[in-house]
């Protein structure tokens, strides 16, 4: 029973910080702040550059890493396609740094 009341309450604070940001984002919408919805706790920050989706505090279940620090990492987990690009991203860019490193050109 908590646990359906619990759920309801997340979706209807998570509507709320929707529709609040969008509020806050018409107030101002000639400038370059952007109120959004942190995609990993959900709580509201300033979005600073366009692919930002992420909020600098801390993530809740951990003492020292932001949700900047682990956002990506549990989405990444959830999800196998992603997961398959993200190891072939990462197998990439490591193979091109270290061709780059035995070029000299690091
Ligand atoms: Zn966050």
């Amino acid at each position: 029973m908590y646990d359906k009341y619990q759920e309801d309450l997340n979706e209807i604070m998570s509507e709320v910080k929707s529709t609040l940001a969008v509020k806050i984002n018409k107030l101002v919408e000639n400038t370059f702040i952007k109120i959004v919805v942190c995609q990993n706790c959900g709580r509201l920050f300033l979005k600073h550059r366009n692919a930002e989706v992420y909020c600098n505090k801390i993530a809740p279940g951990y003492t020292d890493k932001t949700c900047k620090d682990v956002g990506y990492n549990n989405k990444v987990k959830n999800n196998p396609e992603l997961k398959a690009y993200t190891n072939a991203y990462r197998a990439k860019h490591g193979r091109d740094k270290r061709h780059r490193r035995k070029e000299g050109l690091l």
